[in-house]
């Protein structure tokens, strides 16, 4: 991002937060999330595609997110993922304002997390930075679905061997920065046995029984969710236990 190579002397405010010098947690306005929102839902019908893929999904020649998926094409525009995937919900799992000193006086830039999901075995993961709270949270949920994955669902639960998708078929690890996520299959009726921002993450991928264990810097919740998206992005490529 061009905005971001601003030289510019950090004015560290607060503690350090998600990894990044200088960013305090700030409150989430839930007003401003639902506008947002309500701007994206107006946004669709209207649709125009910049990319070939996205020329290719609206013409209806490509009429899944899993082909996409499978082939690694690479997402260029969120409107794939909304035409694809119709509504999917939003999850805002940090702001972070940073201040810093420049030339021309102290400037204030919003760092958001996002996490999109159908609750269904869809779901995604962004970052961005932005002047205003607004266009963060509108370019991180944009980030996300440029970054969808389709979760591999399962029961490998030798204390329930249903075989439905309500868990995940075998254990499975994640990190970033120092957070850890070992997830481990559960019983129907087990529920989400995770911290807090884990258990976003896994919720909205559409998981109802797991354990988990975790470790390192568990309550940065920017790496704590990575790391429990980059587990279950490891799923997908992995065939065995661990
Ligand atoms: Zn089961």
């Amino acid at each position: 991002m061009a905005d971001d190579d601003e030289k510019v002397k950090d004015e560290v405010k607060g503690e350090a937060v998600g990894g990044t010098a200088g960013e305090v947690v700030a409150e989430k306005p839930q007003e401003i999330v639902e506008e947002v929102v309500k701007e994206q839902e107006v946004l669709l019908p209207g649709w125009v595609p910049k990319t070939r893929l996205g020329q290719l999904v609206r013409d209806g020649n490509i009429k899944t997110i899993d082909e996409i998926l499978e082939k690694n094409m690479a997402i260029k525009e969120p409107e794939i993922v909304d035409f694809l995937l119709g509504e999917l919900k939003e999850d805002i799992i940090e702001i972070n304002m940073v201040q810093r000193m420049s030339d021309s006086g102290r400037r204030t830039r919003f760092a958001v997390t996002a996490l999109v999901g159908n609750g269904n075995g869809y779901i995604g993961i962004g970052r961005a930075h932005a002047k205003e709270v607004g266009s963060a949270i509108r370019k991180g949920v944009g980030r996300a679905k440029l970054n969808m994955i389709h979760v591999k669902r399962g029961c490998g639960s030798w204390q329930c061997g249903c075989g439905k998708d309500h868990s995940v078929p075998f254990a499975v690890k994640g990190k970033s920065g120092s957070a850890e996520i070992t997830i481990l299959p559960g019983p129907r009726g087990l529920g989400v046995v995770a911290n807090d921002t884990a258990k976003r993450v896994l919720v909205l991928a559409g998981i109802k029984d797991v354990w988990t264990f975790t470790s390192g810097e568990t309550r940065t919740k920017v790496n704590m969710s990575y790391a429990t998206f980059n587990a279950l992005k490891q799923m997908i490529s992995t065939r065995g236990a661990l």
